[in-house]
């Protein structure tokens, strides 16, 4: 099979133009060369230069400080894009988890430090050359992961690269060369010296990915880097789901495939949907999400079902109530993706009862039901004007005033509410 020839952005070739003329030699380096050879829409162009970034920043007009301590340098192009420039490296000391850099004289050093083979190949984008000293290309026709030199070394150098193994050999499809494989899997207990940040970003870029993540998320169970990083997920491996002889891992990840790519929050919703409400938020706090990334994913799993389209008004007002309103098309899709892969794996295929929920919810939605405390006709102020003494009990009395008016919107005029809030005063105090 004859590989498609890279062809990189013009913006590319007049970096690389501009370096060379200043006496500089200059690649296009890793990834957007690999997806290029596999006919892949390539993301990122990256360079890699014999230039040091001062050189660089000097050649340029328009350039951004994005990691000179790495040798990176962004060079702002005339397409609106902005190139990561690298100075060549060669070996970086590690302790497995920071690196230091140091410098190199050729781009075939600079390849030798790289983590795969199908990695380690650069491409020249005025003299049209493949640079590809460890066979990359021949592995990604073979569609082989290995890496570059001693398996074991390599990862024991970042152990980062176990995890990009699996996402490399997921996504692309690619074999797990055996040395390489056992290697990884005998490492994996060493994953948690790595920072929370750069085990979220790879687990993130498995979800975001295109195609579906389900094979790279079952390399992190078959390799034994599941249980180590995400023990929450690893226990639904074996436990039974809805769909008879199917587990619950099987069917959670089956689900993330029937969601969008570069939804990669909505896909980690259906991975923590069977995990129970501890194990979820345990593992979103590990991970070092955002506080509202944190919650809302906590909120998707663990959200009831869309109620039944026969459901009774006061059912749907209640779900939106305590799901969100403005949630109601998220969490629709994830039950709709639940359903289509329950479907799949060879259960009940509730696809159209999903559908026809999503309709009712929406159409009582559009009635402006009042669903939170704040759209009650009557407040804290309010209770005050009443003669109640503010204090904790405010909440609980709004909070029960909201569940009166979900059962009937048109309780919501502030006389009404009065008269309950009141008689709910009342009787607490007659309760003592
Ligand atoms: P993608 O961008 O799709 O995640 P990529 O291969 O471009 O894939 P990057 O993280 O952008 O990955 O890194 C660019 C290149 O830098 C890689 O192709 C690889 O050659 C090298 N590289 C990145 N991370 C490491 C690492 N931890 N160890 C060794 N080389 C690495
Ligand atoms: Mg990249």
């Amino acid at each position: 099979m004859a590989s498609p020839t890279p062809s990189a952005p013009p913006a590319v070739g007049w970096i690389a133009r501009t370096l060379e003329e200043g006496g500089y030699d200059t690649w296009a380096v890793g990834g957007a060369v690999r997806d290029a050879y596999m006919g892949r829409p390539s993301g990122d162009w990256d360079l890699a230069t014999r230039a040091t970034p001062r050189e660089v920043q000097k050649l340029f007009r328009r350039t951004v400080p994005i990691g000179i301590d790495h040798g990176t340098v962004g060079v702002l192009a005339r397409d609106g894009t902005m190139y990561e420039v690298t100075t060549f490296r060669k070996d970086v000391e590690t302790d497995g988890r920071h690196a230091v850099v140091s410098f190199a004289d050729t781009i075939e050093e600079d390849l030798a430090r790289r983590d795969f083979t199908v990695n380690a190949v650069a491409w020249h984008p005025l003299r049209e050359v493949l640079l590809d000293p460890f066979g990359g290309v021949g592995d990604l026709e073979r569609r082989i992961l290995r890496t570059v030199g001693a398996p074991e070394e390599r990862f024991r150098e970042d152990y980062l690269r176990i995890l990009r193994a699996l996402r490399f050999a997921g996504l692309f499809r690619l074999e797990v060369e055996a040395a390489t494989w056992t290697a990884l899997c005998s490492l994996v207990g060493h994953l948690p010296a790595l920072s929370a940040e750069r085990v979220r970003e790879e687990l993130l870029k498995v979800l975001d990915a295109d195609p579906a993540p389900g094979r790279a998320l079952d390399l992190y169970a078959s390799s034994g880097a599941l249980a180590v990083l995400y023990p929450e997920l690893d226990a639904l491996r074996g436990a039974s789901s809805e769909v008879v002889g199917v587990d619950r891992w099987t069917h959670s990840v089956a689900a993330t495939a029937e969601l969008p790519a570069g939804r990669p929050f909505l896909r980690l919703a259906a991975l923590l949907r069977e995990a129970g409400g501890d194990a979820r938020a345990g593992l979103l706090l590990r991970l070092k999400l955002s506080n509202a990334q944190t919650d809302e994913t906590a909120l998707r799993a663990g959200a009831a079902p869309l109620p039944p389209s026969d459901a009774e008004d006061r059912d749907v007002r209640r779900w939106l109530s305590s799901s969100g309103s403005s949630r109601i098309a998220a969490l629709a899709r994830l039950d709709l993706a639940w359903s289509r892969a329950a479907c799949r794996l060879g259960g009940h295929d509730r696809t159209g009862a999903v559908v026809s929920s999503w309709r009712r919810a929406k159409q009582v939605r559009s009635t402006a039901p009042p669903l939170a405390v704040g759209d009650l006709a009557l407040d804290g102020r309010g209770l005050i004007s009443l003669g109640l003494p503010p204090g904790p009990d405010f909440g609980r009395i709004l909070d029960a005033l909201l569940d009166w008016v979900l059962d009937d919107p048109s309780r919501n005029r502030r006389e009404l509410l009065e008269g309950k809030a009141l008689e709910l005063a009342g009787s607490d105090s007659a309760d003592g």
